[in-house]
């Protein structure tokens, strides 16, 4: 007896050491909290509050965007046919599109030219939207003040508490404390599916194997001489090398005389609205986005790296003799951690196929763009038609008060490794929180709204849907 006594007394004292029991120090109640404020949850919690649910949108820093900020990452990949005549990612990314070019802080993407500003690249690449990352963190103030969502920075969410298939509560560390929120739907875009995964949701990382795409750091530079560039990408258009004009043979060279450190093997600038070059030539493999570490090495390698491409550039690339480093990407590029298992996981054919859906959500025509080491799997889409995303994909097992929207939403890998880009992002976070609001509107579960009620929302929100 004294023995068993004495185990439990351990096992107890063990657990003690591993736990850590904080205050909470203040208390938040809402409709519909949206975690993640990148285009998925900007997409999100506008569209949740402008339908009536009291709205809070919960982020770790201290801007809206996520990667397109944070990260650096630009132009919005495309929003069109591959053709570049039909705009069909639309409902609210247009309004935003439309605002952004209004204020001079965004090219239309019917109005996207190939050229500097798509990195020379033509295949998939019509429809782009060349913007300002300022203008994009302020417009998405805007939207968020306009719509009346309560916009809380600073929070880190690392815990739910669940209550039979029920999240019941999402803690988050501050600099205050913890902070509890509590609502009636969640909506977890954190690209990581975090709260997806702490609330028990099945998921698939990657490849389903233990591998994910390359890890990259966007950057910026100014100084390059985009006439003597554009000269260089046209003489090797007439002459069809294609080598030459992505200078695969210099970076060849140069790897081999150790002045190059990455495995990308062509250049890629593309020119931003101030005349500055945002850069996507950085790349980690095999880092895990979700540890803490690995993505902390990533960020210091990256950061080394940046430094070489610059030199390398400068020495190597005409047109980019006299650049400078701006600034490099405040987080990671992360393409790819976990992706829910939902209602419905969207399957490869799905697309390949354009297979329409009982409650579609956008439609889109992107290709399908996977980076590992040393080489990029890109498939263009070789028709105009587009294929349809359903509803379900927001909607994951298990849990019946939860929506999923952004990188993280169920999809085969070859899918969202397409829908990932930052157009399709906001229309995902459009439909999750019309329907999140339209569930608290009817009192009953995300699962539960009927699908055709939320496509003619949608719809009458300017989603395009053709039938
Ligand atoms: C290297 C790279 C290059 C890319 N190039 C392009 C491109 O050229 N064009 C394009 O359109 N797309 C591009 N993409 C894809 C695109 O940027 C992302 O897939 C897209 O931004 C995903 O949107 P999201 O809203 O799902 O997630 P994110 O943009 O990642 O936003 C998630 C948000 O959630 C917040 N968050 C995360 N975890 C927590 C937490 N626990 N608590 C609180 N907040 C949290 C983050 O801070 C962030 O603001 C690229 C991606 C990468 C990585």
């Amino acid at each position: 007896m004294k023995r068993i006594f004495l185990l439990a007394a351990a096992i107890a004292t063990f657990a003690a050491c591993n736990q850590v029991t904080l205050p909470i120090t203040r208390t938040l109640d809402c409709d519909v909290l949206v975690i993640g404020g990148g285009p998925a949850g900007i997409g999100a919690a506008v569209c949740s509050a402008r339908h009536g649910a009291n709205t809070i949108l919960a982020e770790r820093n201290g801007c809206l965007g996520g990667t397109a900020t944070s990260g650096l990452v630009a132009p919005f990949m495309s929003s069109t046919t591959p053709d570049g005549e039909t705009f069909l990612i639309r409902g609210f990314y247009e309004e935003l599109v439309n605002r952004m070019v209004a204020e001079g802080g965004a090219i239309h993407p019917l109005d996207a030219k190939i050229g500097s500003w798509t990195a020379y690249r033509d295949k998939g690449h019509h429809g782009l939207t060349t913007f300002s990352y300022e203008t994009l963190k302020r417009v998405s103030e805007e939207f968020c003040k306009e719509a009346g969502v309560n916009l809380q920075y600073h929070l880190l969410f690392i815990k739910a508490d669940t209550r039979r298939d029920k999240i019941t509560a999402a803690y988050f560390a501050t600099k205050d404390g913890i902070w509890k929120i509590t609502a009636k739907n969640y909506i977890d875009c954190t690209g990581d599916g975090d709260l997806a995964y702490q609330a028990g949701v099945p998921y698939i990382y990657g490849d389903g194997e233990g591998g994910v795409q390359a890890v990259s750091m966007f950057f910026t530079v100014r100084g390059v001489d985009k006439a003597k560039m554009d000269a260089h990408n046209a003489d090797c258009l007439a002459r069809g090398d294609y080598e030459g004009q992505w200078y695969m043979n210099e970076i060849k060279a140069a790897r081999e005389a150790g002045e190059f450190p990455s495995w990308r093997n062509k250049i890629a600038l593309f020119e931003n609205l101030d005349g500055t070059y945002s850069v996507n030539m950085a790349q980690s493999d095999e880092v895990d986005g979700l540890d803490p570490k690995q993505v902390t090495d990533a960020e210091v390698d990256g950061r080394a790296q940046i430094n070489m491409i610059v030199k390398f550039l400068r020495k190597y690339v005409s047109g980019c003799e006299n650049c400078e480093l701006m600034a490099t990407a405040d987080q990671l590029g992360v393409r790819e951690t976990r992706r829910i298992v939902g209602e419905y996981t969207v399957p490869t054919e799905d697309a390949q196929n354009s297979v329409k859906y009982p409650d579609p959500i956008f439609c889109c025509a992107n290709h399908m763009d996977i980076h590992r080491k040393g080489y990029v799997e890109y498939v263009a889409r070789n028709t105009n038609d587009p294929y349809y995303m359903p509803y379900r994909m927001l909607l994951p097992k298990k849990v019946s008060n939860l929506l999923v929207a952004g990188r993280c939403a169920a999809a085969e890998r070859p899918v969202m490794a397409a829908v990932r880009v930052i157009p399709p992002c906001f229309a995902m976070g459009q439909a999750a929180g019309t329907a999140a609001a339209l569930s608290v509107r009817q009192g009953v579960g995300p699962k539960a709204i009927d699908p055709a009620e939320l496509v003619d929302t949608l719809k009458a929100d300017g989603v395009y849907l053709p039938e």
